[in-house]
Order: C-alpha cells, then sequence, then structure tokens
C-alpha cells in the first residue's frame, strides 16, 4: 500500500537496520526499542493485521515463524528467552496498519503487560 510506513521499508524508500529478509518476510530493528533487542518481523505483501490473514495469504505466517525461530537464534537471545507479540487493532494498541510480530528480549518481561 502506497502510505504505508512498512510498505516503503519493504521497497526500500525508508531505511531500516535490517536483521533478517528472504522472499517472503522482512525484520528489521524497531526504531523505539523496549527491550535491548526490540526486532519487528513483517511480511513483505501488505496484510493490514491478523485480522486479514485468509485461505490464500495465511501461508506467510509460517514464514514468518521460521524467520523468528533464525532470528531469535541469530540475535542471541534463543537460550534466555523472548516474547513475540502481534499488537491488534485499538485496544491491542496497534499503530502501524501492516501485519508486524514484535520479538521482544535481552531482559526479562513483565506479565502481564500493561
Ligand atoms: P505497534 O504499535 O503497531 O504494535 O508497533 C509499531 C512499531 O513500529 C512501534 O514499536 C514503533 O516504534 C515502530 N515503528 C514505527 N515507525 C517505524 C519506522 O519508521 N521504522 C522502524 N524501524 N520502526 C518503526
Ligand atoms: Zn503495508
Amino acid at each position: 500500500m502506497s502510505n504505508c510506513i512498512f510498505c516503503k521499508i519493504v521497497n526500500d524508500e525508508i531505511p531500516c537496520s535490517k536483521v533478517y529478509e528472504d522472499d517472503k518476510v522482512l525484520a528489521f530493528k524497531d526504531i523505539n526499542p523496549e527491550a535491548p533487542v526490540h526486532i519487528l518481523v513483517v511480511p513483505k505483501q501488505h496484510i493490514q493485521s491478523v485480522l486479514d490473514l485468509d485461505e490464500k495469504n495465511k501461508s506467510v505466517t509460517v514464514d514468518i515463524f521460521d524467520a523468528i525461530n533464525k532470528i531469535a537464534k541469530l540475535s542471541g537471545i534463543d537460550e534466555d528467552g523472548f516474547r513475540v507479540v502481534a499488537n491488534t487493532g485499538i485496544n491491542g494498541g496497534q499503530t502501524v496498519g501492516h501485519l508486524h510480530y514484535h520479538i521482544l528480549g535481552g531482559r526479562s518481561l513483565q506479565w502481564p503487560p500493561g
């Protein structure tokens, strides 16, 4: 989508600190990190949120979790553990309307979240 920040990052129109890329998925450092490791994993295809996954595009979730598996190991957070979050909609606190999974690690995280 032309006015979507994450589509612009995928299309190299906005720079990012890239962590991982394959043909379906891009991962980059969050610009406002909430933990020592805070990485966003996005499908290259524009999908608004978890609610917009369907029969045609849902296989990207497997691609995303394959990427998360690799990124956790290459970021060195696999041993101590980490959190994967997909904020969705207003109550979920989603601020960017392009499906993304936060990987948060490098410190002990509180539960439940605020
Ligand atoms: P949400 O609040 O939608 O779950 O997460 C959006 C995330 O995107 C936020 O953590 C925010 O810091 C991050 N973000 C917003 N704009 C940019 C950007 O231009 N570059 C990067 N790297 N992260 C961004
Ligand atoms: Zn987009």
